[in-house]
């Protein structure tokens, strides 16, 4: 592969360097695998700024009164809640850890809405000990749970339109049959009852993640607009990124265009971005420990992370990318095995490697969504750290878990 050409799945203003090697926020991810272990996620703080700057402008330009909220589920980490909040976006957030951290990364707690299908009294409590600015109101337990312990408390009603966007089962929350929200019979009970003595200051809707069309984008407001008239019109995220090469998503132009086409004026439109804010943004690094050449069947090529690090290909099915960070390309048909102890944990099936082996830097992007934020501790696996680049700088934002920290919890 010529120096210097990426797809569009790399972080932006990553290159290959003269010698074929991989930088990312100018960072040689070999040096980095080197100083910093693996596996790691790895970040290019840029990208994220110039994305949430993308969001911005293309509101901005479009709406009077508007709000990008960014989604903290998709990359929960203080560094990446300082980081945007900086760049002047809200957040939500859909549990009480996740609230934590999004406080810890200094989001005002007016600017935060807090979601959850079921949030716990503790949560509430939480929430509400720190000034949560809106709760988006899920069900008429939480109602009733909200007028006892915070009447006046301002909200939102999340209402599941009836709008099914294709995608995966597991990540479609806009069809009726949905375990969040409100279906549009049960709005008008809601609408009232949240009316009684709550603040109903406007409505929610999340038709779903990873949504490369935009059609059902366009109805959204409509509906929500016939159920009455707020001041907040939330219409949620999930617009599609590329995880591998021969994705194409909408431009976030074009997605803004279909959110405001049916919104009336007056109201401030909020969207909801996760994947789309972080998730090109960030690499996983990995080692390679072993290749298993299976003659005429298969070619595994483990490394030293999987499933506790990158659930996704295991959830949903998810498909990704991998090079070895110093040999793009390549011709050899390979699987990308983890290194956990089920058949299933495969990161990435049939991928064209440059001869794999043991000791090669292996690379998967677009991991900077949902990656950190589903890691877990399968096999008692540590977590990989989180590492920020930035003009050739990289730092630790998320250090490594040790093996003490694997027994921390026990007494
Ligand atoms: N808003 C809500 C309510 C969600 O549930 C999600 C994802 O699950 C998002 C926003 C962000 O979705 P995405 O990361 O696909 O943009």
């Amino acid at each position: 592969m010529a120096v210097g050409t990426l797809s569009h799945v790399y972080p932006l203003g990553s290159r290959l360097d003269e010698a074929g090697r991989l930088e990312v926020g100018g960072c040689d991810v070999v040096e980095l695998a080197r100083e910093f272990g693996t596996p790691a996620y790895v970040y290019a703080e840029e990208d994220i700024r110039a994305r949430a700057r993308a969001y911005m402008q293309a509101f901005a330009a479009r709406a009077e009164r508007f709000e990008v909220v960014y989604a903290g589920k998709a990359f929960p980490c203080t560094a990446a809640f300082r980081l945007l909040a900086a760049e002047g976006l809200c957040c939500d957030v859909a549990s009480g850890g996740e609230l934590h951290l999004a406080l810890a990364g200094g989001f005002a707690p007016g600017r935060i809405y807090m979601h959850g299908n079921n949030k716990t009294e503790h949560e509430i409590a939480y929430a509400l000990e720190h000034g949560v600015g809106h709760f988006v109101v899920d069900s008429f337990d939480e109602i009733d749970r909200l007028e006892r312990m915070a009447p006046g408390q301002r909200v939102l009603l999340r209402v599941t339109p009836g709008i099914r966007p294709s995608t995966h089962d597991y990540i479609a929350t806009g069809q009726a049959d949905s375990k969040f929200g409100f279906g549009l019979d049960d709005v008008p009970r809601a609408v009232e009852r949240a009316s009684q003595r709550l603040e109903l200051r406007g409505l929610h809707a999340h038709l779903g993640s990873q949504v490369f069309d935009l059609e059902p984008y366009e109805k959204l407001a409509e509906v929500l607009t016939e159920i009455g008239d707020y001041p907040l019109l939330n219409l949620g995220g999930g617009l599609a990124i590329a995880y591998t090469a021969g994705d194409e998503p909408p431009s976030v132009e074009a997605y803004a265009d279909a959110l405001l086409r049916g919104a009336p004026d007056g109201v401030t439109v909020l969207c909801e971005p996760g994947r789309s804010l972080v998730g090109n943004a960030g690499v996983t690094i990995y080692t390679v420990g072993t290749v298993k050449r299976i003659p005429d069947v298969r070619t595994y090529v483990a490394v030293d992370g999987g499933m506790s690090d990158n659930l996704r290909p295991m959830l949903y099915g998810a498909r990704y990318e991998a090079e070895i960070a110093e040999r793009f390309g390549g011709d050899e048909l390979c699987t990308i095995a983890g290194m956990h102890c089920e058949s299933g944990d495969i990161l990435v099936r049939d991928v064209l490697l440059d001869d794999p082996r043991p000791g090669d830097v292996l690379v998967t992007p677009a991991t900077g969504a949902y990656g950190h934020a589903m890691a877990n501790n399968y096999n008692a696996a540590p977590r990989p750290p989180v590492i920020f680049c930035s003009d050739g700088d990289a730092r630790v934002v998320v250090r490594r878990e040790t093996y003490d920290d694997l027994t921390v919890r026990d007494l």
